[in-house]
């Protein structure tokens, strides 16, 4: 980034935005850490693939899950791939179901079904406790009601899902109507993640949202009038959005009071290259936008009350993330689903697409693609990896890993960094630079490079 493109990109910024902090951040920065070269964390399986097959992988995790606590908390997580339409600007793994509609859901719950059976059948899962179940997309309730409450009613049936569990899903506002809000409520439903992206009109058109952004907002307010916790996600690096419109929107999603907010920066992948060169999104200043944008959205949110609890997440004090946090408390995974990636123990896994995943499910094999076992760095590696994401590392948690000396040396360093930043009582924190470069942060914790 130059001098000129921050002094540009600031001309016409509103006096809130602390543009010296921001500019102390930027020049802090290691040589090696390109604010164009970011690239986001990545599980352990898409560093180095997948070591053992679908079956082996089912072997490995029936003889996990077989000697785990029966008193362990884990978590389940489900991908519904379905949408409307697919949006243009999104590179999430979902499409539009558009054609025989029911057939199609009711062929991908009966998998989820005989996988749920499966599962439930290993040796102590069904009656350990479940901390959330979190249904992910896609758009979840594009399922409809009758849909939904056959997949709630079979996890149900299957685990020992009780009053200590957190019934969380995605959705889009547009899909939010008075009897969504019903067949929610009586499935149990008490979290919702509303993708808003933006509120700002002209970036609204131009991701095709046609909701304005008052529908928008009656509908977290009606959401909220439940007693629901509301977390909703915004992106910043969308076509036509400005600083002054971001910042707008989180004074706005503040004053509605939602729960927590998640940003994600437009990641360009494959699936949605087309939109974002066609709307200018993929060089290097539409990366140092998107890296200023990150910096002022994060001081607007500290002061809105927010704090981040992921890299990526900023909570009120009702938004305890459940899902999101689930490597924080030691909990395993237990991911259902096209696509899906879980974990038991050490052990991850991952389905494969949904046309193979639709034709390797049966009543002896939940469709597994793979799976892998983490080696013994990186099962050291783990919790510095976990500590770093949810954004307050504690230093003995590096201090136990690395030793005391090779600990300070790296703190000192992404401090020096501004990457992180010590708070009162010993306590550290992730930067907006570190969010931005917590993925180059984990592989230096790999490499040391
Ligand atoms: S943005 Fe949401 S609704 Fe649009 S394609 Fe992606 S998952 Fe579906």
């Amino acid at each position: 980034m130059d001098t000129a493109f921050f002094n540009r990109f600031f001309s016409a910024a509103p006096p809130e935005v602390d543009r010296e902090s921001i500019w102390r951040a930027w020049q802090a920065l290691p040589p090696a850490y390109v604010i164009e070269k970011r690239r986001p964390p990545v599980p352990v399986w898409a560093r180095r693939g997948l070591a053992e097959s679908g079956p082996e992988a089912w072997a490995a995790l029936s003889a996990t899950v077989a000697q785990t606590d029966a008193a362990k908390p884990y978590c389940i997580y489900i991908h519904l791939p379905f949408c409307a339409s697919k949006c243009t600007f999104c590179d999430c793994y979902s499409f539009r179901l558009s054609q025989h509609v029911e057939r199609e859901v009711d062929a991908y719950l009966a998998r989820l079904e005989q996988e749920i059976a499966l599962w439930s059948r290993l040796p102590g899962l069904a009656q350990r406790p479940v901390s959330t179940v979190h249904l992910g997309g896609g758009t979840p309730t594009f399922l409809g009601a009758r849909a939904l409450a056959r997949l709630t009613g079979s996890l149900r049936a299957h685990f020992a899902v009780g009053a200590q569990t957190e019934w969380a899903l995605e959705s889009t506002s547009s899909e939010l109507d008075a009897a969504m809000f019903d067949a929610l409520r009586e499935g149990g439903f008490t979290r919702l993640h509303v993708g808003v992206q933006s509120l700002e009109a002209a970036a609204r058109h131009a991701i095709g949202r046609r909701e304005p952004a008052a529908g928008v907002l009656d509908k977290l307010a009606q959401a909220l009038a439940l007693g629901w916790v509301v977390s909703v996600d915004l992106i910043y690096g969308l076509p036509s959005q400005t600083l002054v419109g971001l910042l707008g929107d989180l004074q706005t999603l503040a004053a509605a009071k939602v729960d927590g907010l998640s940003l994600y920066e437009l990641q360009v992948s494959p699936r949605n290259r087309v939109f974002a060169e066609r709307h200018g999104r993929t060089g290097a200043e539409a990366r140092w936008g998107n890296y200023l944008l990150l910096q002022a959205a994060s001081q607007k949110l500290a002061a809105l009350g927010y704090r981040k609890t992921l890299f990526t997440h900023f909570a009120g004090a009702r938004d305890h993330d459940v899902y999101f946090r689930f490597p924080e408390r030691g909990e395993d995974c237990l991911a259902l689903g096209t696509i899906a990636d879980g974990v038991f123990g050490d052990y991850h896994y991952r389905h494969p697409e949904y046309a193979l995943y639709q034709r390797s499910v049966s009543a002896t094999f939940p469709g597994l693609q793979g799976g892998l076992r983490r080696t013994p760095q990186e099962n050291q590696l783990r919790p510095l990896e976990i500590a770093l994401l949810s954004a307050r590392p504690a230093p003995e948690v590096f201090v136990a890993q690395l030793g005391r000396e090779q600990a300070q040396a790296l703190l000192e360093a992404w401090q020096a960094g501004a990457l992180l930043e010590p708070r009162l009582a010993g306590a550290w924190a992730l930067t907006a630079n570190g969010s931005w470069f917590a993925g180059e942060m984990l592989a230096h914790l790999a490499t040391g490079a």
